[in-house]
């Protein structure tokens, strides 16, 4: 099982949920994925793997994830929203606004702006999703 797979069972569980059959197949489709699904690619993906599990699962799977932190819609363009994994509590994006291009970049910046932050508004950060809109190299 990989680290990621341990760790959104993991988080499932501590939050009351149930590991079912038709969870866990999920999970292990969306974490060898890498993420970056739809909800219509990640059904296709889950069919393939588990017959049994029907798309309305897979969406209200989604859904529940999506709502515990541990997955993030984003947007973009016009087209249905791609699945993100939290892994580590962030993930960051350079967006390129011309040809839409996503770079995945590790390197957080974040940690000192969150603790500005924290200490003025007095909230208790979970999670971030970063994304930079630019030019690419190849559209500047
Ligand atoms: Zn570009
Ligand atoms: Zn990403
Ligand atoms: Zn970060």
């Amino acid at each position: 099982m990989s680290d990621l797979l341990a760790g959104l069972s993991a988080a499932l569980q501590e939050q009351g949920y149930r590991l079912t059959a038709s969870r866990r197949a999920i999970l292990q489709v969306l974490t060898s994925s890498g993420g970056h699904v739809t909800a219509d690619d990640l059904a296709a993906l889950v069919r393939e793997k588990a017959p049994g599990v029907g798309r309305m699962t897979v969406y209200r799977t989604l859904d529940l994830l999506s709502g515990l932190g541990l997955i993030r819609p984003v947007y973009q363009g016009t087209g249905a929203a791609h699945y993100i994994l939290m892994d580590a509590g962030h993930h960051h994006h350079l967006v390129c606004s011309v040809c839409h291009k996503v770079i995945e970049f590790d390197d957080c910046v974040l940690s000192e702006i969150e603790q500005m932050v924290c200490g003025r508004f007095q909230f208790q950060i979970e999670s971030h999703l970063l994304e930079v809109y630019g030019r690419c190299p190849d559209c500047q």
